[in-house]
């Protein structure tokens, strides 16, 4: 719609995770032309980490404007439940938010238009728009790490739900008699086959005989040399998964799945059994490509700058199909 090559607009994108923040300078036609990391250090507490926020932010604008560019507006991603429509995040446990009106603070500090998002669901607008989705239109980004979550994009724009909790796709039960997950139900996705929850079940299988925490890429190396504990605890997680996302599937009859999150970088050792095991329990829903994350952990960060691109109305060429 805009961006000519003489383009010298930016905005401001912070990607907030319980340990850092990934942070960048980033052009309409989606060109990074800056990045930045800072750490969040989470346990000096709430009010820090949003004063950290807003410095951050406001020395990222700072820099633009002296590198001759025009900081036209800011997005920030932070993990939780984010009520995007009323720029609050409203929990968060990783960096203790409660009920913080972040949009009309970053506002209010910086004097620049502001969006506010959930960090699975930028990375999932990023994943949709720029990276492994990008030209399908239907996509579900679905991230797993210490949890699983996703995100539905359709044309470019994630669902955010009534309450800012859309995606939560980790809770699905898929296990009724299985673990109990950190919400407080037996059998969620995410208690089955997160990384975390993977480790915890070989740990739990391996008994005594276990020598030092084994994490979810050691047992899909184990598995794949052929070891029968660690290919039991794989093929369980990719059971549950597979059930997962059918149910994923079902709901949304998406075109592309992306896998991101840390579990994602198990690769085909990951995908060729997800898909294996998906193509099963299709019966007439068609069944999605499934495919690994493009944009690594740059995704939330990129994402961030698309809410806040999309909140001045700036949406490139680039990535239009
Ligand atoms: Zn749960």
């Amino acid at each position: 719609m805009s961006a000519a090559v003489s383009d010298d607009r930016v905005v401001v994108a912070l990607d907030v995770g319980g340990t850092g923040m990934k942070c960048a300078l980033v052009r309409p036609d989606g060109v990074v032309v800056r990045t930045e990391r800072h750490p969040t250090d989470a346990a000096r507490g709430p009010a820090a980490v949003l004063g950290t926020i807003l410095d951050v932010a406001g020395g990222l604008a700072d820099k633009a404007r002296a590198d001759g560019l025009t900081p036209i507006a800011v997005g920030i991603a932070v993990p939780g439940v984010v009520d995007e429509v009323r720029g609050v995040a409203v929990w968060s446990a990783n960096v203790g938010f409660r009920d913080v009106p972040l949009r009309d603070l970053a506002v209010q500090r910086l004097g620049l238009p502001t969006a506010l998002g959930h960090d699975v669901r930028a990375g999932g607008l990023a994943e949709a728009r720029l990276g492994a989705g990008r030209g399908t239109g239907h996509v579900l980004f679905v991230a797993i790490g210490t949890g699983i979550a996703a995100a539905h994009v359709v044309d470019g724009t994630a669902a955010v739900g009534a309450h800012g909790a859309a995606g939560e796709i980790g809770h699905i039960l898929v296990r009724p008699d299985g673990p109990r997950c950190g919400c407080g139900r037996p059998g969620c996705l995410e208690a089955v086959a997160s990384a975390a929850a993977i480790g915890r079940r070989y740990a739990e299988l391996a008994g005594d005989t276990a020598d030092a925490p084994v994490t979810a890429a050691e047992v899909a190396d184990r598995a794949a040399a052929g070891e029968p504990l660690a290919g039991q605890v794989w093929q369980e997680a990719i059971e549950a998964l597979a059930d997962g996302l059918a149910s994923g599937q079902a709901l949304f009859d998406v075109a592309t799945v992306v896998l991101g999150g840390g579990l994602a970088q198990a690769g085909d050792r990951l995908l060729t059994p997800l898909r294996a095991a998906l193509h099963e329990r299709m019966t007439f829903h068609r069944e999605p490509q499934l495919v690994a994350a493009a944009l690594g952990d740059e995704a939330g960060c990129l994402g961030a700058a698309l809410l806040a691109l999309d909140a001045v109305g700036v949406r490139d060429h680039q990535e239009k199909r």
